[in-house]
């Protein structure tokens, strides 16, 4: 059996590594290493993917967030609602604007945005809200938009997590994650599901004016050379970054189904042991499983609740056993130091208390073969048998 590793970038690569070093060639070779060809092209594939108007790729998703939120009508002390539940990007950018972040709980069995938490939340002051699609799955964007719109509010869906998902909406109508809200915002960090060989990002939208305004603000906040209309950032996907992201693109589809399957081998084989919740869908069909047909959950981590309080023995276990796996994450944000408010109540933080002490992702790429699986699964039950 091959070393298992949380996430597999080198087996990933061996079958890319052609067409990768090519590009990556004729990228040297032409020396358009910013904003040449190579983001263009991409820029416009990924907004066929995505069936959305514009993409505007950027240097990280941290950035991605940030500039989203700066090209929105948003002013210092304006409330932008996220989860306590996610990692700290998201709530940084908040910050950094000089918004006032208010995080709120999260789902138990989704790990997404509670949207009564979310009600319960809004204030005159609240201007937007900034649903975080975790571990590969949309958040219930269908009442996240509902209330945005009754209380005229934006929502920047934090995408880093769930590239390739799809949402569907109780009317029928489907649409890739990041998409449905005023603006989208993504990571290619290299162990994401679309991850290019260093830093990039990406804002979506449909909105023309608002990608306009932002096109400006991850260059300098210029819109003419040379004039600056507003204070931007220097914010870009390089074209070796974009070389790779285009080889990957025509992939990710495939790597999205890779992942489901080793979840669905996971869940198989975890879901009747009576200390483990496994990772819940929220599947349009209603059915609480992984099938071959649905789209809602492309697994960036596949994440178990360890209910009998031996989470922590459980990792060091399998760390001991030689499998990695991830605790994501630790510590609520609300909890840290940097994001404490004393208008928070710790009986506001029930689930992401309890989620903080109970959650353990397991290793998922796309590269991961049955032995392993069942590798790893019999260590789980052996331990907690
Ligand atoms: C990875 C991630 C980000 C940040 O992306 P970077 O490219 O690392 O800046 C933001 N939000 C979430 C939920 C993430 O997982």
């Amino acid at each position: 059996m091959r070393k298992i590793q949380m996430v597999d970038l080198q087996s990933q690569y061996e079958f890319i590594k052609e067409k990768v070093n090519n590009s990556i060639t004729e990228v040297l070779e032409s020396a358009a290493f910013i904003n040449g060809p190579e983001v263009h092209n991409f820029q416009k594939e990924l907004e066929a993917y995505l069936g959305v108007k514009h993409v505007i790729p950027c240097a990280n998703g941290t950035d991605a967030l940030q500039i989203a939120m700066m090209g929105l009508d948003l002013k210092p002390g304006d409330e932008v609602i996220t989860v306590d539940f996610t990692f700290a990007a998201t709530v940084e950018v908040i910050g950094l604007l000089q918004l006032t972040p208010v995080l709120v709980d999260v789902e138990p069995d989704t790990f997404n945005m509670d949207v009564d938490a979310l009600k319960k939340a809004i204030t005159p002051k609240t201007k937007a809200i900034v649903p975080v699609h975790l571990f590969g799955q949309c958040a219930n964007m269908e009442a996240i938009m509902e209330i945005a719109e009754a209380h005229n509010l934006y929502v920047i869906e934090d995408n880093a997590q769930a590239i390739g998902a799809d949402y569907t909406f109780k009317n029928g109508t489907t649409k890739k994650a990041g998409t449905m809200g005023d603006v989208g915002a993504t990571s290619f960090f290299p162990s994401k599901n679309l991850g290019c060989y260093g830093d990039g990002g990406a804002i979506f939208t449909n909105n023309d004016e608002l990608a306009h305004t932002l096109r400006g603000i991850v260059n300098h906040g210029m819109y003419e050379r040379y004039h600056h209309d507003v204070v931007g950032v220097n914010s870009r996907l390089d074209s070796i970054q974009a070389a790779v992201l285009r080889a990957k693109l025509p992939l990710l589809d495939s790597y999205n189904q890779k992942r489901r399957d080793a979840a669905r081998k996971y869940t198989a084989s975890l879901k009747d042991n009576k200390h483990i919740i496994t990772p819940r869908l929220n599947a349009p069909c209603g059915k609480d499983r992984i099938c071959d047909t649905c789209n809602c959950h492309v697994f960036h981590q596949y994440t178990l609740r360890i209910t009998n309080g031996k989470r922590d023995a459980l990792v060091k276990f399998l760390n001991d056993s030689g499998i990695p796996c991830g605790v994501y994450y630790p510590i609520p944000l609300h909890l840290q130091k940097a994001y404490r408010d004393d208008r928070y109540n710790e009986g506001d933080f029930t689930v992401t208390n309890l989620l903080v002490k109970e959650v353990v992702s397991l290793p998922m790429h796309t590269e991961l073969d049955d032995d392993q699986i069942l590798f790893i699964t019999d260590k789980i039950k052996e331990f907690l048998d």
